[in-house]
């Protein structure tokens, strides 16, 4: 094996409209954006409060460098924990009301981390066929006994639950399908957890910052009470997305925690996030919680968008949250169709296989409280011509 025999297999993936390719953008993240010197209308990112380029989470950012560095200079267990991180932490449990938090450089990381600490050879995980690509990677890690059940199907998953004799059992979702942008129903999610004896872990990766009150999240969403959800739930909340910086957390109880701290690989062996990191996500938290009106637009962004494409042939998927996926089916009507909306000055991504199932290609739409109703009319207007 060669660099050259690689050839073949990315020639073969180009056959099959499947290679991907990144677009250099030359401005900062927000609905205009610049890409080879010309202007574009993004509907592509995951920013969907607004905050990736706010002035206050900048100025956070150029004050925690001033303060604390550029680097962390070793792992969180070595010398490179400090105080900056220790706020965060404590800021982040309570924003979702839960009693701690551990923060990771990404939310990768995270979930990596919290499945392969949590269940490991003789155990079992229970995962839905739709979560995420981090989540899988931790499952196969894990070395536990991998039970796929079909996409939001508690009936499977209460089957496979009640047969299996494994010493320890984990049910690990996205709360909110980063693909499909609908709701795992964590309140009986957590109910099947609690009948058969089983860990429960919530990736809210787009849930945190744009659901339940104050943009607490999915938990608050739909009003578990934390006491109960920690005795036996990690919560993993990324803060790249909503919270417009970068990095990942993990809540639950003290004990949780600490198990976390000390047997979660990707905490344990890597370095220190940035502190500045840090002190900009704090900040950022004070934005989400004073966020409603950014979340009301943002809300009614997603009514126009809705209402925009009700009757058309192309279907939106049955999505509230600001993931509004436009099934296309093949691969090649999913890149006409990107392609078509970048002549006309607009972005956003086809999606393929192998990120979403075989047949089911699409543009995925996401909405930010940064854009207008002239945007989303605009978008609206575009897809009209393609269709
Ligand atoms: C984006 C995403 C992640 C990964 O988070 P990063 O911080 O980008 O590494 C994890 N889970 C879901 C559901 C995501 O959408």
């Amino acid at each position: 094996m060669s660099a050259a025999d690689l050839q073949s297999e990315l020639d073969t993936l180009r056959e099959q409209a499947l290679l991907r390719t990144r677009r250099v953008v030359q401005s900062v993240c927000g609905p205009r954006v610049m890409v080879g010197g010309r202007e574009l209308l993004a509907f592509a990112s995951n920013d969907y409060l607004g905050l990736a380029a706010d002035p206050a989470l900048i100025a956070a950012a150029c004050a925690g460098a001033q303060r604390w560095g550029v680097g962390a200079g070793a792992a969180h267990l070595v010398s490179g924990h400090y105080s900056a991180h220790e706020s965060l932490e404590a800021r982040l449990a309570s924003h979702v009301g839960l009693p701690a938090a551990l923060y990771f450089p990404t939310g990768y990381m995270a979930n990596i981390g919290v499945i392969t600490a949590l269940a490991g050879a003789g155990d079992a995980v229970f995962s839905d066929a739709l979560n995420h690509a981090s989540i899988i990677d931790g499952v196969r890690l894990s070395g536990a006994e991998r039970h796929i059940y079909p996409h939001l199907d508690l009936a499977v998953l209460e089957a496979a639950l009640a047969a299996s004799r494994a010493r320890r059992k984990l049910v690990v979702s996205d709360a909110v399908f980063s693909m499909d942008g609908d709701l795992a129903p964590l309140p009986e999610l957590l109910a099947l957890c609690e009948r058969h004896n089983a860990w429960l872990a919530a990736d809210d990766a787009h849930g945190f910052g744009v659901l339940g009150t104050q943009g607490r999240g999915s938990l608050s969403h739909w009003n578990i009470d934390p006491s109960r959800a920690a005795q036996r739930m990690v919560y993993i909340g990324t803060l790249g997305k909503a919270a417009g910086v970068s990095g990942a957390f993990a809540a639950g109880a003290p004990q949780t925690i600490e198990w976390l701290l000390q047997r979660a690989r990707t905490y344990v062996f890597t370095t220190g996030t940035p502190a500045l990191l840090a002190v900009a996500t704090e900040a950022s938290i004070g934005l989400i919680e004073a966020g409603d009106e950014r979340r009301a637009h943002l809300r009614k962004l997603i009514a126009r968008l809705r209402g925009g494409m009700q009757g058309r042939r192309w279907k939106l998927l049955d999505s509230q949250t600001p993931i509004q996926p436009l099934i296309l089916g093949e691969n090649q009507e999913a890149l006409r169709v990107a392609a078509g909306l970048l002549e006309m000055g607009l972005w956003a991504p086809a999606i393929r296989p192998p990120t979403v199932p075989a047949g089911t290609a699409r543009l995925r739409i996401t909405l930010s409280a940064a854009h207008s109703e002239a945007d989303v009319d605009r978008l609206l207007g575009a897809l009209r011509e393609l269709e």
